[in-house]
């Protein structure tokens, strides 16, 4: 059993074991309710929610695994956050819509 990484938030760590899970590679969540007994104390880290492959030489794997996912959702992240400015009207507009929320008029030359 080797630890990947630990969080204090337990719906981030289960996330990250679900994602481990579909990739076949076995998990096991420590200090989860032992954290959760202590809710009322200052958070230690000591006693955070630890993610664990339970088999040794899937520890490479499970790091490239959680590497790609961050950087995943990284990139999305980015993109939501980038502003487009719509060319007949001038107002900005997130840049995943397509097209103008005010005027409705076609944001992004689409790429072919
Ligand atoms: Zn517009």
């Amino acid at each position: 059993m080797k630890e990947l990484f630990r969080e204090a938030d337990s719906a981030i760590v289960g996330h990250m074991k679900s994602i481990l899970d579909n990739e076949g590679i076995a998990t096991v969540i420590r200090n989860e309710h032992l954290y959760m007994a202590a809710l009322s104390e200052v958070p230690i880290p000591e006693f955070f929610p630890a993610l664990n492959v339970i088999h040794d030489e899937d520890y490479p794997r499970a790091l490239q695994v959680l590497k790609e996912y961050l950087e995943k959702s990284r990139a999305n992240a980015g993109k939501v956050n980038e502003e487009v400015i719509c060319p007949s009207c001038g107002e900005a507009n997130p840049g995943n819509f397509e097209v103008c929320w005010s005027c409705e008029s076609q944001l992004a030359p689409t790429e072919e």
